[in-house]
């Protein structure tokens, strides 16, 4: 059976269940080491009112827990998990190395792994 996953990392394009999500869906990444390549020292984080990097947002947020309570960076950050069900109609499905299964699969032919 064929392992899938309801999201694909833009770096190394895995396919995963639980990654960080980047300007509402514009980026997904299996792990902060995947979004660090990514960006390396590009200032595009956006936290308390300036932007960052992403070694910079981790940092800040690593000394400061409560700036999830005052920030909308949860919503980008924090680890989201996807979960097969959670799939709108017609969007696609990723498999280990990310390529693209849709939709309209048997879904009774896949296994859904919730690992990484
Ligand atoms: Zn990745």
């Amino acid at each position: 059976m064929l392992k899938i996953y309801p999201k694909k990392c833009t770096k190394c394009s895995k396919g995963f269940s639980k990654g960080i999500v980047i300007d509402g869906g514009q980026e997904y990444y299996c792990s902060e080491k995947c979004c660090l390549e990514q960006h390396k020292e590009e200032k595009v984080f956006p936290i308390k009112d300036k932007l960052v990097t992403y070694s910079e947002f981790l940092k800040i947020i690593k000394e400061d827990q409560d700036i999830f309570n005052e920030e909308e960076i949860f919503e980008w950050y924090a680890f989201t998990e996807w979960y097969v069900p959670d799939l709108q109609n017609g969007e696609a499905a990723y498999d280990s190395v990310g390529t693209k299964v849709y939709a309209t699969f048997n879904i009774h032919n896949y296994i859904w792994d919730e690992q990484q």
